[in-house]
């Protein structure tokens, strides 16, 4: 085992390498060794070290000159994308989706496969490693490391206090032990509504810091982003806006034992029913959406009627919360104009006309970029580049290798 070396887990540092590449990350056209000594406030022996180890160890590149305005030229340090690759995922209930970006965030290939809703856990799993498999080939790795894998999975998030880490679900344990005992790269799970909240708030035509996130599927998941990151609250549960009782005409008992719950009034299941009472021919959320997209009255108006129950809730929530935008996805809210314009109007009716209501700009794949940006900011973290670093991992392009 190789000794770790005190100069990069240095704790008092208050300028190691990981927040030296934290500040470098974060100039998109690069930083001379001058401007970073500004943007830092530390001195040019320190940059200098800290500047000296992240080239040796691959993590930024010294590139072309700028122009000299008469001057002497300086060189300029940019993020190394092509050090590694981080790979995200989504178990969704009906499709798998797999992407491989840069460290820049750059997409290098993207998968889905479908399932069936009976798919069984460990066959999803199988299938999910054969298509990161894939997609890690088509990214044409080569020397690039493999740095971190984040999954997206669904689920209602229950607390796991003996664990003290995040909340998985049964899904989310499973996932993470069946692919931490075949990748050589750390394993992050994550809820897929969070996930997708995530990507959306750093879509680049939003990129807002507060954003409430709804998935409207056969259930309704919420998550929140605050101040640029996933709200967990004090047991890690997040928010949770599907037990939020609402007004209905008539009782309707919810699986969390409360009767009225929004999830259990407007979700995809009920919907469901009630559009096979009035004789439509739907059994899965999937049939309603796509009658809804073909224009059948009955459903938009059951759709309309959900939307505005919801929004009901997503006013609420907005004069709680205020984020800057409401953002929803799930395949029921994506495939159903109706269901997006009900919560709008709702909310701007209720509360503001200032707040922004929209479907996922990333749409289905909200999911995906959302685990893999998770991952990489993982992996890009100041504490963890100095772990790597301290460890003596990631050396000139030492590829992990897929198992
Ligand atoms: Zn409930």
């Amino acid at each position: 085992m190789t000794r770790p070396n005190p100069r990069f887990i240095d704790a008092s540092s208050q300028f190691s390498a990981g927040h030296c590449l934290a500040v470098i990350r974060r100039q998109k056209d690069g930083v001379t060794r001058s401007e970073l000594c500004e943007l830092a406030g530390v001195s040019r022996s320190d940059v200098s070290d800290r500047v000296r180890d992240l080239v040796e160890h691959g993590y930024i590149t010294v590139q072309a000159r700028r122009p000299s305005t008469g001057g002497r030229p300086a060189d300029v340090l940019r993020l190394n994308s092509d050090r590694g690759v981080v790979l995200g995922a989504t178990l969704g209930s009906t499709s798998l989706r797999v992407v491989a970006i840069d460290m820049a965030g750059v997409v290098l290939a993207e998968n889905s496969h479908e399932v069936k809703l009976t798919t069984p856990i460990a066959s999803r799993l199988k299938a999910m490693h054969s298509l990161l498999r894939s997609t890690l080939e088509q990214a044409g790795t080569g020397t690039r490391e493999l740095m971190a894998i984040g999954i997206a999975a669904p689920g209602s998030v229950v607390p796991d206090i003996s664990a003290g880490r995040w909340p998985l679900v049964e899904v989310c344990r499973q996932s993470h032990d069946y692919f931490a005992a075949r990748y050589d790269a750390p394993i992050m799970v994550e809820h897929d509504a969070c996930a997708a909240a995530f990507a959306e708030s750093r879509h680049p035509r939003r990129k807002v810091a507060d954003l409430l996130f709804l998935d409207v599927d056969a259930s309704i998941q919420s998550a929140l982003v605050r101040g640029g990151r996933i709200h967990r609250g004090t047991h890690r549960l997040g928010i949770n806006l599907e037990h939020v009782m609402v007004a209905a005409d008539v009782d309707v008992a919810c699986a969390c034992g409360n009767v009225g719950c929004v999830g259990a009034v407007a979700a995809g299941a009920t919907l469901v029913e009630r559009a096979s009472r009035a004789d439509r021919p739907v059994k899965t959320v999937r049939d309603l959406a796509r009658l809804a997209a073909a224009g059948d009255r009955a459903v938009n108006g059951l759709l309309d009627d959900a939307g505005r129950t919801i929004g009901g809730v997503v006013a609420n929530a907005v004069r709680l919360l205020s984020p800057q935008a409401v953002v929803l996805g799930g395949e029921l809210a994506l495939s159903s104009p109706a269901l997006i314009a009900g919560v709008r109007d709702v909310v701007h009716d209720q509360v503001s006309a200032q707040v922004r209501v929209a479907g996922a700009a990333f749409g289905p794949r909200a999911g995906v970029f959302g685990a893999s940006l998770l991952a990489l900011e993982s992996s890009l973290a100041p504490a963890a580049v100095n772990l790597r670093l301290a460890a003596g991992e990631g050396g000139a392009r030492a590829a992990r290798r897929a198992v």
